[in-house]
């Protein structure tokens, strides 16, 4: 991770207020279960009724994820860089991959595409990017899908790369929701501004992560640690705490 320059803090800063204003929004208005997330020292799988999701370390300090929806067994990889661990979660899982949610085009992200897609034909391709391998389901901001019963929304979060994708996903019972934050969110921190502002990655952490329900489960892939939640990163992601 690398952090944005004084410009960039200093940008984002100037806008407190709009986050102040956020979070009394979603402080006053919203009810949401108040599961006491704390944080762990290894990576954890997540599991509710609805969904499974399940980490499958990559690369020297990557993370893909396996999404299953509880109630077909139906699954979707994000990100999914190195195919032969994914299809042999997959079938140690015993469930079956439809989709691949890409998240953007850089290789130890979208860099598996290819293989995965002959090794396993027909999958559909999500993502935000045309420089996105094997992409046959171009999305766009509030774009929606189903992986089973699962419900993915698409977030368009430019900055990192022009066509970074989050994926915001909800199962029928209503429990805590997750979201893919690729190379945009981090737990602490951002991503770096390759192809975008300070301007851009505000809109992406404030105007569209932060408004999220705040016990979303978030997803990064770059860190070799835990998911945190929304509510956790407005409480110490400078970033996101820029009020
Ligand atoms: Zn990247």
């Amino acid at each position: 991770m690398v952090l944005p320059n004084a410009v960039h803090m200093n940008k984002l800063f100037r806008a407190s207020y709009r986050l102040a204003a956020i979070k009394a929004v979603l402080n006053a208005g919203t009810v949401f279960s108040a599961q006491k997330r704390i944080f762990h020292s290894k990576p954890q799988d997540f599991q509710h009724t609805d969904m499974k999701i399940r980490l499958l370390p990559a690369l020297q300090d990557n993370y893909m994820y396996l999404l299953i929806d509880e109630d077909t067994k139906e699954c979707a990889v994000v990100d999914p860089v190195e195919p032969d661990k994914v299809l042999s979660a997959v079938q140690e899982e015993g469930v079956k991959l439809t989709s691949v949610l890409t998240t953007h085009h850089h290789w130890d992200h979208a860099g598996g595409n290819k293989e995965l897609l002959k090794k396993s034909p027909g999958l559909a391709v999500y993502g935000g990017d045309k420089r996105i391998d094997e992409l046959n389901n171009e999305v766009n901001h509030g774009n929606e899908f189903k992986i089973g019963s699962l419900n993915v929304k698409c977030l368009f979060t430019p900055c990192h790369t022009k066509g970074h994708i989050c994926y915001f996903v909800t199962g029928q019972s209503n429990e805590q929701p997750a979201v893919f934050t690729g190379d945009t969110l981090f737990v602490g921190g951002c991503g770096r501004f390759f192809e975008g502002n300070e301007d851009h990655m505000y809109k992406a952490l404030v105007e569209i992560l932060a408004t999220l329900p705040k016990q979303t489960n978030q997803r990064q892939n770059n860190l070799p640690t835990i998911p945190s939640t929304i509510e956790e990163e407005l409480t110490f992601n400078p970033f996101m705490r820029v009020g």
